[in-house]
């Protein structure tokens, strides 16, 4: 096959949902229909449940799901999807994030009771600036939950999307008789108890008035589904594939992804409309999948589960040309050479060793510590990949050495799981004390547990009463010794020796935002 072939047969996307809300089943559901996997209950859920906090064995068996749950490809319609996992509890938010840089596409699931939630909001927002075009999955159909126009009232609003339903629900919990699939005009009956078989209960429909309809759902049910879906053509836009590879427009399906569900149609939907992989920003220039040259990036780092082994899993997304195993690549950041004997592909749960990988593939390399987060690699060119970023952290420790004679196995350790992306750290300017950065407070019990365990390193943290943490830009170099002068206390550099502004309050941010007008402050760093 061809590159383009190659490219034209693969869809990488991401499924984002608030924890709960359906994700690993209906991951599960699509791998069934892939053939990547025959039974149910094969996809662990890479949850880490509120209790987990203090639960390390937990965090630890967790991390092992996660790692085989990270990347899912399977082979459905000649096509080849790539699923990326990401983790819905919100302290892991950051790696979300990332892994969404190395997305095309994302589907969003919602509980159809609890409508949209907080998470679905945040992860909805980078889907966003990402400009990800978005497929909206309405799930648990088969419970009593919110009205469907009310709840695309809701997604318009706090998600901000343009919405066009593609399937429509016929009553809903006791009384849930299936969908009308709007995009193929088809009607799919519901089947209790996971009953559904692919083919099960479809029949074609094109014309709603058709008495058999009051056969088939009740004269009620029937009279509601015509008036609605005539509301819905005078209401919403019809669909528009450009508008929704713009990212301005998502088809909305509604489902109960346990029962197998409205699964089939969206899937279906979806291998005709999600892109392919899609060009991506260098600093230099843009980057087209198509080019002869191969060049892919890191986004995610995952540490080796086993302890005795400092191995680490590199997720490399391919962005053009052709990987090959066994050949030099540069590396961008450390200008230096690297080949790979056993670079992994990842087919559902199962890992393989792969000769070549094509753009949208996500390829894991075995590292021993060459690779951070946002790192290039190339043929020999100088690129740098825009927009994985770093988020301002929210919550603050100090973190001392708690073994003086293993400071060494400390700096080790905290180096490593910086570069895995789990923390930030920033060294203060003026006592050059140490402070861990982080989205959620989990990971501050994680970095001691795997300091100890995997470094042989202890540490011990100090609280420490900081609003944010965030970087600083300037031009005019008097304004900035006015700035550093006054702020001496208040500096200090993250991990890149950037400069970042520790702020105690809200208010301290406003006042150094205020009094220092040519001083940018910058919330977020992208690589
Ligand atoms: P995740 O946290 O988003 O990955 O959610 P899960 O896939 O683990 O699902 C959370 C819970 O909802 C599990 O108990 C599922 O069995 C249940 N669930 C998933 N889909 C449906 C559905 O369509 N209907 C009902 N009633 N429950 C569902």
């Amino acid at each position: 096959m061809s590159l383009i072939e190659e490219i034209e047969k693969r869809k990488t996307f991401g499924i984002v949902s608030h924890p709960d809300a359906g994700k690993t089943t209906l991951t599960e559901k699509l791998l069934l229909f892939g053939g990547a996997i025959q039974i149910a209950g094969a996809v662990k859920s890479n949850k880490i449940k509120k209790h987990a906090t203090s639960d390390f064995m937990e965090i630890e068996r967790q991390r092992g799901i996660s790692v085989a749950t990270s990347v899912m490809a399977f082979e459905y319609r000649d096509k080849q999807i790539n699923i990326l996992d990401t983790p819905g509890h919100k302290d892991f938010a950051e790696d979300t994030y990332r892994t969404l840089t190395a997305v095309d596409s994302a589907i969003v699931v919602i509980d159809v009771a609890k409508g949209v939630e907080d998470q679905t909001e945040k992860l909805v927002e980078v889907c966003r600036m990402r400009k990800a075009p978005m497929i909206v999955f309405v799930n648990k159909m088969d419970r009593e939950g919110k009205d469907a126009f009310s709840l695309l009232d809701e997604i318009e609003l706090r998600l901000k999307l343009r919405v066009c339903p593609l399937s429509w629900p016929i009553g809903m919990g006791q009384r849930f008789k299936g969908v009308y699939n709007i995009y193929e005009k088809s009607l799919v009956l519901f089947m209790p108890h996971g009953k559904q078989n692919e083919d099960d209960g479809t029949m074609l429909f094109e014309d709603l008035s058709d008495p058999e309809l009051d056969k088939i759902v009740g004269e009620q049910l029937a009279e509601e589904l015509r008036e609605e879906v005539d509301m819905i053509e005078q209401v919403y836009p019809k669909f528009d594939k450009e508008a929704y590879l713009k990212g301005e427009l998502s088809p909305v399906f509604f489902g109960s992804a346990v029962n197998n569900f409205g699964v089939k149609e969206m899937l279906d939907c979806f291998v005709d409309i999600a892109p392919n992989p899609l060009p991506r920003e260098t600093e230099e220039r843009s980057v087209k999948p198509t080019e002869k040259k191969f060049t892919g990036f890191v986004f995610k780092i995952h540490a080796n589960m086993d302890p005795k082994h400092r191995d680490r899993i590199a997720f490399m997304r391919i962005c053009s040309g052709t990987f090959e195993r066994n050949t030099n690549y540069l590396h961008v950041r450390q200008g230096k050479k690297m080949k790979f004997a056993n670079p992994t592909a990842f087919m559902a749960s199962k890992k393989s060793i792969l000769e070549e990988a094509f753009p949208g593939d996500i390829v894991g390399l075995y590292d021993s510590g060459n690779f951070k987060i946002g790192d290039t690699m190339t043929e020999g060119e100088e690129l740098h990949f825009k927009g994985i970023p770093s988020f301002s952290p929210e919550q603050f420790r100090y973190v001392n050495n708690a073994d003086p004679m293993k400071y060494k196995q400390l700096e080790k350790g905290l180096d490593q799981l910086m570069d895995e992306g789990v923390a930030q750290l920033f060294t203060k300017k003026e006592s050059n004390r140490k402070i861990i950065g982080t989205v959620g407070a989990l990971q501050f019990e994680v970095i001691q547990y795997r300091l100890e365990h995997e470094y042989g390193a202890k540490c011990s943290y100090e609280p420490l009463n900081m609003y944010k943490a965030c970087w600083i830009k300037w031009t005019d170099a008097k304004a900035f010794k006015d700035f550093q002068d006054r702020r001496r206390n208040d500096l200090a550099t993250d991990k890149d020796g950037n400069l970042v502004f520790m702020a105690e309050t809200a208010w301290a941010l406003k006042m150094a935002q205020d009094n220092h007008p040519d001083i940018e402050f910058f919330f977020q760093n992208e690589n």
